[in-house]
């Protein structure tokens, strides 16, 4: 079967959705943290497992031989998640499963984000499995789904300069995993994703000020100012540093990917940064 982790979060439930319009769903396995939050995904059809990155006995029964796995990358920054993921793969290693895909970040990010990724994708190699990088691109959703402060601001606040990002939306790096966990040939394959169209931070305040009707301009702030306002509304330092190290590599052309592998897996072009913005406000 083809097995997801993580497919109760957002990209993981676009995952299921698509597989659903191509594989029958007996033969999709949602890894959850809880039977429960996982319980949407159940009446779906799809068969459920209940297993935690942090725990390996959880992962014992989860894979079988000759299943394909997507293993989605955890969300708890700073709490060791190559170690996480090796559980992961270790299990899926002693299943003997045919192919695991894991969801990295952009070759080209140099961002201490990117650790976590780039030491997976080693674990990964030197496991000797079947394995597919796919190195996803940032998402549209990182700036769309809380545009309330940049509103009440009429400011895009970023420390990016004149950095492009080739963003695309979660559903698209959804369509290009589900195309390489139901297609052949996509075995010891890296795809650097993104989407088709890089736009700078003051492109997309003059797309947000056309939606709005409102003057939105980009405010470009020094790294240290960005991690002072972030702080100041709540944010962790060490993550408000975290994001303000990608604003960095956003600033060097680190999150522009070009490869076009984003729409030829997907088999048609990735979704606008305007669509995405349309949707959030629409709300
Ligand atoms: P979400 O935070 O919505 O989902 C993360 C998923 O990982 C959830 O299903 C969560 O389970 C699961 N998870 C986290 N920790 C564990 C654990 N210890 N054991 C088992 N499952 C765990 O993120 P997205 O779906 O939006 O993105 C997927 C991943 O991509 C993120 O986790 C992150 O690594 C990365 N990412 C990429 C971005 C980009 O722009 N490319 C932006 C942000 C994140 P549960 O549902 O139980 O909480």
């Amino acid at each position: 079967s083809i097995v997801v982790t993580g497919a109760n979060g957002h990209l993981g439930r676009h995952v299921i959705e698509q597989l659903l319009e191509k594989v029958p769903a007996d033969q999709v396995t949602a890894v959850v943290r809880s039977a429960e939050k996982g319980a949407e995904l159940a009446a779906r059809g799809v068969k459920l497992a209940v297993a935690d990155y942090n725990t390996p006995e959880t992962f014992d029964s989860v894979f079988a031989a000759g299943d394909k796995v997507l293993l989605i990358s955890g969300s708890e920054v700073g709490n060791d998640r190559p170690g996480q993921h090796t559980i992961v793969i270790n299990a899926a290693k002693a299943a003997g499963v045919a192919l695991l895909a894991y969801t990295s970040a952009p070759g080209t990010l140099s961002a201490a984000l990117a650790d976590d990724h780039r030491a997976t994708e080693k674990v990964l190699l030197a496991s000797g499995l079947p394995y597919v990088l796919l190195r996803n691109g940032w998402y549209h959703e990182n700036y769309t789904e809380n545009l309330a402060p940049t509103l009440e601001h009429n400011a895009v606040v970023a420390a990016a300069g004149e950095g492009r990002v080739s963003s695309a939306s979660r559903a698209d790096y959804a369509a290009a995993a589900v195309a390489v966990l139901t297609g052949e040939g996509h075995e010891n394959q890296t795809y650097e994703l993104g989407g088709d169209t890089a736009w700078s931070f003051a492109e997309y305040a003059a797309e947000l000020s056309r939606q709005t009707g409102k003057e939105i301009a980009y405010n470009a702030v020094p790294g240290e100012a960005l991690v002072g306002l972030l702080t100041g509304a709540g944010l962790p330092e060490p993550f408000a540093v975290i994001l303000a190290g990608v604003d960095a590599s956003i600033a060097k052309g680190e999150l522009v990917v070009d490869s076009g592998d984003l729409s030829r897996l997907a088999g048609r072009p990735t979704t606008p940064l305007a669509d995405a913005i349309a949707v959030a406000l629409k709300g």
